[in-house]
Formats: C-alpha cells, sequence, structure tokens
C-alpha cells in the first residue's frame, strides 16, 4: 500500500524531524453514528537530541498489559533530551481504543492489533493503526522494543523476547539486544510462524527487534514492572541513544529457551484446569502436567493432560475455566545459542 494513503489518512500531529521532547498523537479516522467527522487520537511522543539510532517503544499492543505502558509513560515524562543521543519515538497505548477497553482486542472492530500487520490505511480502525506503525513509523526506525505482558487469559515468567531475525546478523543482533535487556531469561517466540505481529514486521523492515513478557493475569505485577523500567534503559544503552550510566549491571547471563512446535498445551475438553506446577518448574515431555475436571459431573474421571516438551513451565492459563483449543501451559525449551 502507497505509504502517503497512511500518511494523509492517519495524520500525526508532532514532528518527528524536530529537536527535543513533544508528546502529541496520530488520529485515526472513526466517522461514527455520534460523531460523523471524529478520530480515535493515539498518543504519540517524541525526544529527539543530536546524532544517534532511532529506537520505536510500543506498549498497549494489547490493551490488557500494563507494565510496558506505565514504564514508557514514566519515561516520557521523565527524561531530558539531553541525555538522549538520537530519537526516541514512543506509542505507550498503540491500541488505544483496546487499552481505555482494557482488553486484548479492539472494541471497535474486535481485532487483535497484533495480527494485522502490516496494517492496511483502508481497513478498519485497527487495521489503520498497524498500517501507521508500519508505514509511517518503521521506515524511521533502526531499533524497535516491543513491550508485552501475558494479558488477561496468561501468566507469564517476566522476560525479554527474541524475534528470530531474517538474516544471521539481524538475529544475532536482536539477541544481543535481548541478553542487554537484562531479564533472569530470553525466549526465541515466532508465534508459530505468524508474519502478522508487529516484531515479524518490524524484523522484515530490516530493525533490530526485541519484545518482552511480563508476568500478566490483567493485573500489573510489581517484580515485572521492575525488571521493565530496567530494561528499557539498558536496551537503549546497549543501542547507544542513552549513557551507559543509565543502565543496570546484569548480574548474571540470561538463560536462553525457544518455544518449540510442542510447547503449547491445548484442552480438549470443556471443564475445569487444574495445574500441577508452578511457573519454573523443570519438566519433562510426557510427564503429567494437569488435569480437566467436570465439576458439574461429580461422578466423572477428570482427563489428564501431559507435557509434550522437556523445560520450564512458562506460561499458565489464569481463568481456570477452559474450552477445547484454550491454551493451559506453555513449555519453555533450553535454547542453543549457535541455532539461528
Ligand atoms: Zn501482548
Amino acid at each position: 500500500m502507497d505509504r502517503n494513503i497512511t500518511k494523509q489518512l492517519t495524520p500525526a500531529t508532532v514532528d518527528f524531524d524536530r529537536p527535543g521532547k513533544q508528546i502529541g498523537a496520530f488520529h485515526v479516522p472513526l466517522s461514527s453514528h455520534d460523531d460523523a467527522w471524529g478520530v480515535v487520537p493515539v498518543p504519540v511522543a517524541v525526544i529527539a537530541n543530536g546524532k544517534g539510532p532511532t529506537v520505536i517503544l510500543e506498549g498497549g499492543n494489547h490493551g490488557d498489559e500494563y507494565e510496558g505502558p506505565i514504564a514508557l509513560g514514566e519515561m516520557i515524562r521523565e527524561l531530558d533530551p539531553a541525555t538522549v543521543s538520537g530519537r526516541l519515538i514512543f506509542i505507550p497505548t498503540i491500541n488505544q481504543p483496546a487499552v481505555l477497553a482494557a482488553r486484548r482486542t479492539s472494541p471497535i472492530d474486535g481485532i487483535n492489533l497484533n495480527r494485522t500487520f502490516p496494517g492496511d490505511p483502508m481497513g478498519t480502525t485497527t487495521r489503520q493503526i498497524a498500517a501507521f506503525v508500519n508505514d509511517v513509523l518503521f521506515p524511521m526506525g533502526d531499533v524497535f522494543i516491543d513491550l508485552h505482558s501475558g494479558g488477561s487469559s496468561l501468566d507469564i515468567i517476566p522476560s525479554a523476547v527474541i524475534e528470530p531475525g531474517k538474516t544471521p546478523e539481524q538475529h544475532a543482533a536482536n539477541m544481543a539486544a535481548a541478553l542487554a535487556f537484562g531479564a533472569p531469561i530470553a525466549v526465541v517466540i515466532d508465534n508459530r510462524g505468524d508474519p502478522r505481529t508487529a516484531t515479524a514486521s518490524a524484523a522484515l523492515a530490516g530493525m533490530t527487534v526485541i519484545g518482552t513478557e511480563m508476568a500478566g493475569a490483567g493485573t500489573v505485577s510489581i517484580d515485572a514492572l521492575a525488571l521493565c523500567r530496567r530494561g528499557i534503559r539498558n536496551v537503549l544503552a546497549h543501542v547507544g541513544v542513552l549513557p551507559p550510566e543509565m543502565a543496570t549491571p546484569v548480574e548474571a547471563e540470561p538463560r536462553l529457551y525457544d518455544l518449540t512446535s510442542k510447547a503449547h498445551l491445548l484442552a480438549d475438553d470443556d471443564g475445569v484446569f487444574e495445574p500441577l506446577h508452578r511457573l519454573g518448574t523443570e519438566v519433562s515431555a510426557g510427564e503429567l502436567a494437569g488435569r480437566i475436571h467436570f465439576i458439574t459431573q461429580p461422578g466423572r474421571t477428570p482427563v489428564d493432560l501431559h507435557y509434550r516438551a522437556d523445560g520450564i513451565v512458562y506460561g499458565r492459563r489464569q481463568p481456570g475455566r477452559v474450552r477445547p483449543g484454550n491454551c493451559c501451559l506453555v513449555v519453555a525449551t533450553p535454547y542453543e545459542r549457535t541455532t539461528s
């Protein structure tokens, strides 16, 4: 799609080439019943000073994941432009309608932003937001940081996420940025090869890409937020936009994991899932992982679920109630650094 159409349909109130600090928005047209010529304003901030890379920092891709938006908002308010070498472009609540609704998906068109990239400037609101990020912001960017948490349905070990690179060089850069974040673990996640995520689109655009998963359960985790605050500064120091003294030394080399095709344990039955292990527990393929209970049928025997991969329990479904196809558990498998 022609990038000029995206710029025309979703104009920004900030000047991306101006030094200093600006806080504004880009406007997504929404001609609704009660607002014929209205827009959805989506916050954008720019902090720029001198020469250096451009880093795009995204939070709120899903509207029920809060550590990223909180940490980015603090940075927008507190960071002195004089400490920056290059440019920071913040989109702290990129899926603004979903954030306002505290939902993973948009209440306007029902779509998950992170399955709509590269977007469509002629599409519905969520597709237009993705197009703005892909067509207007990505061409300016060298590094993309996409801050996720587990959201309402998952609790995940706070971790840096390594986006698989399109080239060995990009893969190495993504891995170095994820290790610099300083989380206890870093996990290679390709979302089952789905190319429609923000990070996959950023990788295609040639940027260095890092993501996070920060706890979840639709709440704010004290530990994950502290890690998120530190990690963002660590990555910005790693790529040279912030001075090294703004980074927090990483005490232990993060352990590396991968989500294989057997990572996700899905429910086959309609019932209540009982997990048997806490997050971080080492488990083996074939080991009993949990049971699905049929609580309204006390005479019916629960169904056992078994792990399909060796590794650690990385994520766990939050609601106890499950239906066929729901993801109950996620196992992360130790990853060989030499693999690319
Ligand atoms: Zn997310």
